[in-house]
């Protein structure tokens, strides 16, 4: 069934062992992060086959997927900050948690208090990037604060960059949070074991040899699926960028004017179009649309282009494929977005390659 996504566990395999041996002999240990392929057991099953032991997402529902198939061989990672309202799941199923708020952490505390367990939390101080974390001088208040959780160890630091603000990660920004744990230890607040170091725009230092030494955790996504770091969107040498094919089959091919024919308003999603004028072109309409995916996708074939698409349906300019015929089956690498969307939909079918 069509649209398709195809995924090469043993390309997945091959890109995580491959940045874990690149982390570890930076001296940093880091998780997999599972949220773009929704906590896939096949692929997290991938993932601890390469040798990842800490696997972590921002959803509770994948977290417990994580859980109920791999019991307690892995740890988890809660990414997002927890609601309040989940804070007795949170505690139950994740083995640690980044947080940002004293709030929450009280309510963690008290319900790992009820379970008898100790939760145990990464604090993210905000770099700049301004998504979450600790700002300025707060973190010594927190430090006051959880330092009479008895339910509740502070582990390490983390922040989160090049998510909002595109905010790079640097041997400068990244230096702060071992200046951060320097001042925490000699506050008396505990001695912490983590510094996590970003996410996969934080690669870049890894192989440049550029990363602080005493950052020793990183969160990997994008760069174990998609094979590059985030920073500056390069490949990462020796992996796949292909272990992820979006298939979708063509129901129209025609010639038609590139530019809409009538008085032109709205499109589907209320936006003015702006159309190239190509003159008559072949035109390939494909059973795939915003509900599948979205478009931020590189087709194999490099005779196609993308001209756009609405919920149902995407459209190529497929005049440099004169072969293209309908029942045809186009492929395409997604991106990051593309990807979470396509995993994410119950209307694309997922097949697996071992
Ligand atoms: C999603 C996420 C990551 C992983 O990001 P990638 O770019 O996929 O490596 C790391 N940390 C946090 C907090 C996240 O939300």
């Amino acid at each position: 069934m069509f649209p398709q996504l195809e995924v090469n566990l043993q390309k997945i395999k091959e890109n995580a062992a491959l940045i874990l041996q690149h982390c570890r002999s930076a001296g940093i240990d880091p998780c997999a992060v599972t949220k773009v392929v929704c906590g896939d057991s096949a692929v997290v099953n991938a993932l601890v086959e390469a040798g990842f032991t800490q696997l972590a997402d921002s959803r509770l529902e994948n977290i417990s997927k994580i859980r109920m198939s791999l019991g307690n061989s892995v740890e988890t990672l809660l990414l997002r900050l927890p609601a309040l309202s989940h804070a007795r799941e949170v505690v139950r199923c994740c083995n640690l948690s980044l947080n940002s708020e004293v709030s929450v952490l009280a309510e963690l505390n008290a319900r790992a208090g009820e379970l008898g367990l100790t939760h145990r939390v990464i604090l993210m101080v905000d770099l700049g990037d301004l998504r979450e974390g600790i700002w300025g001088d707060e973190l010594r208040s927190v430090g006051q604060r959880t330092r009479k959780m008895r339910h509740i160890e502070v582990v390490g630091l983390g922040a989160n960059l090049t998510c909002y603000g595109g905010v790079v990660p640097t041997p400068e920004n990244l230096s702060k949070l071992i200046e951060l744990k320097q001042d925490w230890e000699l506050s008396g607040y505990g001695q912490l074991k983590l510094l996590s170091g970003g996410n996969s725009s934080s690669l870049y230092l890894v192989l440049d040899g550029r990363i602080p030494a005493g950052i020793n955790h990183l969160r990997i996504g994008e760069g174990i699926f998609l094979g590059r770091e985030t920073a500056y969107g390069r490949p990462l040498p020796g992996t796949h960028d292909d272990a992820f094919i979006l298939k979708a089959e063509v129901i129209e091919l025609k010639e038609k004017p590139s530019v809409p024919v009538g008085q032109v308003n709205r499109d589907a999603f209320g936006n003015i179009p702006v159309i190239e004028e190509r003159g008559i072109h072949r035109r390939a309409v494909l059973a795939i649309g915003k509900q599948d995916t979205d478009f931020s996708l590189r087709p194999l074939n490099p005779d196609l282009n993308i001209l756009g698409g609405s919920s149902d349906h995407l459209l190529l300019d497929a005049a440099d494929a004169p072969q293209l015929k309908v029942g045809d089956i186009v492929e395409f690498i997604p991106s990051y977005g593309a990807l979470l969307a396509a995993m994410t939909s119950p209307y694309v079918q997922k097949s697996y390659i071992p």
